[in-house]
């Protein structure tokens, strides 16, 4: 195993998917669960005042809808008024989500049914072995632990909170999502260097994605790249380092 040698780290900011989980994880569990549990979810907490405005949100953005599909959906959902509230929601709701649209509400409601997926065990966060040691042993030698990364905050501690390495949050001292603004502008990594109150070129980054890697460099930062073997072969970065395993990198700390 190679090993890399960081210098002058104090900081370390890590993306999920590709990184410290598998890159599948959210398109072929996460999102499928969310949408086979819509229904049932729905039907459970429609009484909620939480939902009722969730639902309410919803059918606000379906009637202002211009695509053609979904203004179809709606002439049909209105021919048959006998459907109730949450029954008559759902054929907009899984349009949504077949056209991959990132609204807010559907992304709330997301949120609430993976939450109780992993309380009730049905969901686990598949961290890769070699993550949570290297994490422990990071934070022990003193450095500062950050997540960044595309899923909402929410979401991202639940991946932690329930990983199949037990709760792990409290390794993690600063938690970034898009709010803070893209992963592949650099001025977000100014953000998050600002935030942590550090110099960019103490932190290190890892991420699968190179034009995340590319605006994280951009903007000062260190950089690796991950290239886990269970996911599928991407070409090979040329530009930054490159590694399997967190095992392979070694962290000279800032003094
Ligand atoms: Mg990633």
């Amino acid at each position: 195993m190679q090993e890399i040698l960081w210098e002058g780290v104090s900081h370390v900011l890590l993306d999920i998917e590709g990184t410290t989980c598998p890159v599948s994880y959210v398109a072929e569990t996460l999102f499928p669960y969310a949408s086979a549990n819509l229904a049932p979810y729905l039907e459970t907490h429609q009484q909620e005042a939480n939902i009722r405005a969730l639902i309410q949100e919803l059918e606000t953005l379906w009637q202002q809808d211009t695509d053609q599909e979904a203004r179809n959906l709606l002439i049909h959902s209105e021919q048959c008024a006998q459907q109730s509230g949450v029954g008559k929601i759902l054929p907009y709701l899984k349009f949504l989500i077949r056209c991959d649209r990132k609204v807010t509400p559907l992304k709330d409601l997301q949120g609430k049914i993976w939450a109780e997926g992993y309380a009730r065990g049905e969901l686990v966060g598949p961290l890769f072995d070699d993550v949570p040691p290297s994490l422990r042993r990071w934070q022990q030698k003193g450095l500062v632990l950050a997540v960044y990364s595309s899923g909402s905050i929410a979401a991202q501690q639940l991946i932690y909170q329930y990983s199949n390495h037990g709760d792990l949050r409290y390794l993690f001292s600063y938690w970034f999502d898009t709010h803070t603004g893209s992963k592949h502008k650099p001025s977000s990594y100014n953000l998050i260097a600002e935030a942590m109150g550090c110099a960019p070129q103490a932190i290190l980054f890892v991420s699968d994605s190179d034009s995340e890697l590319q605006a994280a460099s951009q903007s000062g930062l260190q950089v690796v790249c991950s290239q886990r073997k269970t996911d599928k072969v991407k070409e090979l970065s040329t530009y930054y380092p490159t590694i399997n395993d967190f095992h392979e990198i070694l962290l000279k700390l800032q003094h």
